[in-house]
This record gives C-alpha cells, sequence and structure tokens, in this order.
C-alpha cells in the first residue's frame, strides 16, 4: 500500500544513466525529516485495473506468462470494496469448483490469493485517471502517484443501481439488505429463502421481465413493480412474462417500504403513484432491476464507449477502440453480468495482450521482478 502522504509525483531528481537503467535520484539533506522521495515509475508490461474475478483471472493467466502484472484493486472505488460485485453477497452457489457453495468475500480472497501466488503486484488504489495519448500508457492514481505499462486490461465492473427504500438498506437491525433484498435474481433467486414465497421485482425493462421469469421458476408468485403505466421492455419480454401464470405486474407503483421480522423480510408496502394509496402485502424476496452504472468514468473519453457507459469491445475479443488497451468482464458486458463469464472475458483479455506484446516486437518476458529494476516511463523504447 502507497503512503497517501507521500509525495504526489516522481521527482524530477530521477534520472537514467543512457543505457536506460536508472542512477538514483541526488538526494540533499537537510535539518527537516522530509519524506523519502517516490521511487521512478517502473514500466510494467501491464497494469490491470480492477479487482474482480475479470481482473483477477487476466493477472493469473498474465502472471504465469510472465508478465509480472502490476494491479489496482481499488480503494473502494464505485463504493465496492477491493474485490468487487461477489463482496457484497452472502453465497456464491453457482461458480464451478465450489460444491455447496462459499460466501462471496472468501471467492474473492481466494482469487486474490490465487493472483500473488502466480506472481502479480497488488497495490490498493483507485485508478483515477489514464493517459492512453502517449506510450507506454499512464495510469495516476487517487493520491496521485503515475505509473506506465505497455499495456492495460480494464476490469472495472459495473455497480447494480440500488433504490434507497426504508428498510431495503444495510445498516441496522431494520435492513434487510442481502437478507430478502437482491440486486441479483439470477445469483440469489434459487436461495432456500425464497422458494415458495412471493417475491417482487423492481423495474421495468428486459433484465426486470427476465429477473421475473427467473424467479417464477422458484417464488409462489413474482410481482413486476413498474413505476409507469406501460414496460419499457421489448415486446417479446413483455409477452413472454405477461403469459406466465406466477407472473403480474403492478403498473403505476413503487415500493414505499420493505418489511421484516429482524431477521428476513416478510412484506413490502406498495404505493400506487396516481392514487397515493398504500397497501403493504406479503413479499420474502425483493429484486433490484433497475440498472447498472459501469465503472468508466476516469477513463475520461479517450475509449470508446456506448450510450450507457460501457466499454466497446470488438465483437468476440476483448480489444478496444485504442490499441494495446483490452477491457474485460462487466465492463464491457450488459449482458451476461456473471462471475463465470467475467472470468472468462478475462483469460480472453491476457490471451490477448500475449499476441499484442507479441507484436510491439517480440519482447522476451521479464527475466527480473520489474520491481527489482525500475526504469523511467520515458526511458524505455516502444
Ligand atoms: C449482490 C450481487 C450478487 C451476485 N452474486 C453472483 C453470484 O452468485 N454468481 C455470479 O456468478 N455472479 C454474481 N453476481 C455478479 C458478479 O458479481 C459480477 O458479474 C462480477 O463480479 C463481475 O466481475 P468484474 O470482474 O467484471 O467486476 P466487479 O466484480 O464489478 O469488480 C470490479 C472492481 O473494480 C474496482 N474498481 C472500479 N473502478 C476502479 C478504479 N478506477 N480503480 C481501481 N479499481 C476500480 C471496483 O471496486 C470493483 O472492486 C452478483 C452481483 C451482485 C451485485
Amino acid at each position: 500500500m502507497v503512503d497517501p502522504e507521500a509525495p504526489s509525483t516522481a521527482p524530477e531528481t530521477a534520472t537514467t544513466n543512457g543505457s536506460g537503467a536508472p542512477t538514483m535520484p541526488t538526494v540533499e539533506l537537510d535539518a527537516s525529516p522530509l519524506p523519502p522521495p517516490t521511487p521512478p515509475t517502473p514500466v510494467r508490461d501491464v497494469i490491470i485495473i480492477g479487482s474482480g474475478p475479470a481482473a483477477h483471472t487476466a493477472a493469473i493467466y498474465a502472471a504465469r506468462a510472465e508478465r509480472r502484472p502490476l494491479m489496482f484493486e481499488g480503494m473502494l472505488a464505485a463504493g465496492v470494496a477491493a474485490g468487487g460485485q461477489l463482496t457484497t453477497t452472502t453465497e456464491v452457489e453457482n461458480f464451478p469448483g465450489f460444491p455447496g457453495g462459499l460466501s462471496g468475500p472468501e471467492l474473492t480472497d481466494r482469487f486474490r490469493a490465487h493472483s500473488i501466488d502466480a506472481g502479480t503486484d497488488i497495490l490498493t488504489e483507485t485508478v483515477a485517471s489514464v493517459d492512453a495519448s502517449s506510450r507506454p500508457f499512464k495510469v495516476t492514481t487517487e493520491w496521485g502517484t503515475t505509473h506506465a505499462a505497455h499495456a492495460l486490461i480494464i476490469a472495472t465492473g459495473a455497480t447494480a443501481r440500488r433504490l434507497e427504500i426504508p428498510g431495503a438498506g444495510e445498516a441496522g437491525p431494520e435492513a434487510y439488505w442481502q437478507r430478502g433484498v437482491s440486486a441479483c435474481a439470477v445469483c440469489d433467486g434459487a436461495a432456500p429463502v425464497f422458494r415458495n414465497k412471493p417475491l417482487a421485482v423492481i423495474g421495468g425493462g428486459d433484465t426486470a421481465m427476465e429477473e421475473a421469469l427467473f424467479l417464477a421458476k422458484y417464488g409462489s408468485s413474482v410481482t413486476i413493480v413498474h413505476r409507469r403505466d406501460e414496460l419499457r421492455a421489448s415486446k417479446v419480454m413483455q409477452r413472454r412474462a405477461l403469459a406466465h401464470p406466477k407472473v403480474r405486474i403492478a403498473y403505476s407503483a413503487a415500493v414505499d417500504q420493505a418489511k421484516g421480522d429482524g431477521k428476513l423480510l416478510q412484506s413490502v408496502v406498495l404505493k400506487d403513484l396516481k392514487t397515493g394509496a398504500a397497501a403493504e402485502q406479503p413479499c420474502n424476496g425483493l429484486f433490484f432491476a433497475v440498472g447498472h452504472v459501469p465503472n468508466t468514468a476516469f477513463l475520461g473519453g479517450q475509449v470508446k464507449l456506448d450510450a450507457d457507459g460501457y466499454i466497446l469491445t470488438t465483437p468476440g475479443s476483448t480489444r478496444t477502440s485504442v490499441d494495446g488497451i483490452f477491457a474485460a468482464g462487466d465492463v464491457q458486458d450488459k449482458q451476461w453480468r456473471q462471475a463465470v463469464t467475467a472470468a472468462g472475458s478475462g483469460c480472453m483479455a491476457a490471451m490477448e495482450l500475449e499476441h499484442y506484446m507479441a507484436q510491439l516486437g517480440e519482447r522476451q518476458p521479464q527475466e527480473e521482478p520489474a520491481s527489482a529494476e525500475p526504469v523511467t516511463a520515458e526511458s524505455v523504447p516502444v
């Protein structure tokens, strides 16, 4: 972890000796106890930004290919702990290799341990900006330190939108987030607490329809709660949802409150937005299907995004609009959004990285850890 009190950029005294190797910066001794100078930035083969299944899978593959990746795992980036969205869930029961399931934080701890074991260096910092205008690429953290790499893998994920509804939050005994309230029906819907119970989905798009149909396999009924008097979902998805005997739609309605017994969610208060009338109805599972926010703001428009802010990648590939920058996981995928699909695209990114590095001039893998022989960003020909 980098000291936040440290100087914000590499010192100007860092120089090279003409062969590309650095000489030690000149330090003038004086009486005041100054913090030590930040070491010159070593140019890495690859910097990975993010820390979910996509980032860690990319890191494991890149490390095994002797690229000595540097990962910025984020410091509560986008409000999510390092490790990604899985840190916000209790049980993960669909990741291969773990029959019986395991907790989200335990799985992400295992991802991290595996990455380190393979040879990844991890910094617990959030990336504030990227400079893709010249090579090597520069990555600057929120603490102001700048690092450089020949290639970047962006795996910063997306954050599921949650609604601020009394009782649906995380804090306090009457807060039922992950105790009946979820932002991922496909992930949590099959849990025993939802079996043969009345459930509700908030949303009006295709995702809400899909989630309702998925939940209808398990629950006794599913109410889709939608603010407007018509759905946004495609006609075909609407037809499917409406045709299902267990699914009903509460139009022009909103969930006003989530209520429970101190342990689990038991009911919701539904408000009719046209009349203002409120009614409590039994509900043991409340699922938000109100979209995701991709974590791409720090890219500052240098990589092409779609209208919703997701990184655009070449179909069947993790290549972005900038040669040498790859994107993996939910930050470029608004369709599948699962840990295993994110991990799969992380693997693709690392393999495409290998092709890219080969094209860069058949550069040999590093024999020494990059951190053992730092060079300045300016000293390495690309
Ligand atoms: C409540 C919930 C439960 C879920 N349960 C399951 C399940 O059971 N099974 C399943 O397969 N999927 C589940 N999912 C979906 C799964 O978590 C995601 O599909 C998956 O985590 C996406 O992985 P990712 O690698 O793309 O990124 P994420 O998991 O989104 O991680 C990205 C990470 O990058 C960090 N980051 C963001 N910006 C920066 C930055 N600028 N600098 C540094 N770091 C940054 C973030 O802090 C975050 O930690 C669930 C999702 C949610 C919300």
